[in-house]
């Protein structure tokens, strides 16, 4: 429709980094071609992450914002942030919850940040086919479960928050309340204490635009228990942030002439008529009355 093309266009006319040549070799990526042999749902037709095309995106009147909930947390709460090899993690307190845009409700356990390299942009998903500097991704599980670990094999077990990191002018401060502490998990396996921030602010200022697909873990063992968000605002860090971000992984890893992200998967069905229609990746969005106020990069 034409209000999804608008929509979109405001979305894509965001400020751009250009990369020299983007990498087209991310399947080597710890040989994510081989997964399924190994971990059969890497091999299922609702695997993450996809390129959202955005005229494929069906318009869903139903999506509410997302709402956090017990995000902003006191500097005397020490979160545990760890160099795991791929990317970094921060630990989250329970006491993190989404209590709106979902049917049910989701208690946060971790965040992590998939970075480019210098020779290219680092996010999983992909709009329309470009790629973003990097991408947060704040994972929750479904507080109908016990744990993460029991969560992630049910179908409503977990929800994902994802936005995508931009080149813009100036530090972004709540950014910076991590990467400032990178330099002291250079070496994979190493952790650090960071004091509790508010971690809403590594995520839109909006949240209530975005698009929304039932999809997967995108590493092994790649289970379809994923509903994922993707906020169309965009997040702005300065270069030298999003420097410092892609040589933590360039110090720590293997040599490699990728990129660390899994190549998003092929939408299996190019027209989705429901929204229930399995082995199909079915991407909702939300338009609203005031979509001009959003669609802008955060300042
Ligand atoms: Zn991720």
């Amino acid at each position: 429709s034409l209000l999804v093309n608008d929509l979109l266009a405001l979305f894509l006319n965001t400020p751009k980094i250009d990369f020299p040549g983007s990498s087209p070799c991310c399947e080597t990526f710890t040989g994510t071609a081989h997964w399924s042999e190994d971990y059969l749902d890497c091999g299922g037709t609702k695997q993450s992450p996809v390129n959202v095309d955005a005229a494929q995106a069906i318009f869903s009147p139903d999506l509410r914002p997302i709402q956090l909930s017990g995000y902003s947390l006191p500097a005397n709460k020490l979160l545990k942030l760890k160099n795991n090899g791929h990317t970094v993690v921060l630990e989250l307190p329970e006491s993190l919850a989404l209590t709106g845009g979902y049917a049910q409700q989701y208690r946060a356990v971790q965040l992590h940040l998939h970075w480019g390299s210098p020779s290219g942009p680092g996010s999983e998903h992909t709009v329309n086919g470009r790629r973003f500097a990097a991408e947060i991704h704040v994972v929750h599980y479904n507080t109908k479960y016990d744990s993460f670990t029991e969560a992630m094999v049910h179908p409503d077990g977990l929800a994902v928050l994802g936005a995508f990191l931009e080149v813009g002018h100036g530090e972004n401060q709540y950014y910076h309340e991590i990467i400032k502490h990178l330099p002291e998990i250079q070496e994979v396996g190493q952790e650090t204490l960071v004091p509790g921030f508010n971690i809403a602010g590594l995520l839109p200022a909006n949240l209530k635009f975005y698009f929304h697909y039932n999809g997967s873990l995108t590493t092994p063992p790649c289970y379809q228990t994923v509903k994922w968000t993707i906020f169309n605002q965009t997040m702005l860090l300065s270069h030298r942030q999003v420097c410092q971000g892609n040589e933590l992984l360039a110090g720590s890893l293997p040599a490699s002439p990728c990129n660390w992200y899994r190549c998003p998967v092929p939408v299996i069905c190019s027209s989705c008529g429901s929204q229930r229609r399995d082995g199909c990746h079915c991407i909702l969005t939300v338009l609203l009355p005031d979509v001009n106020a959003g669609f802008k990069p955060e300042e």
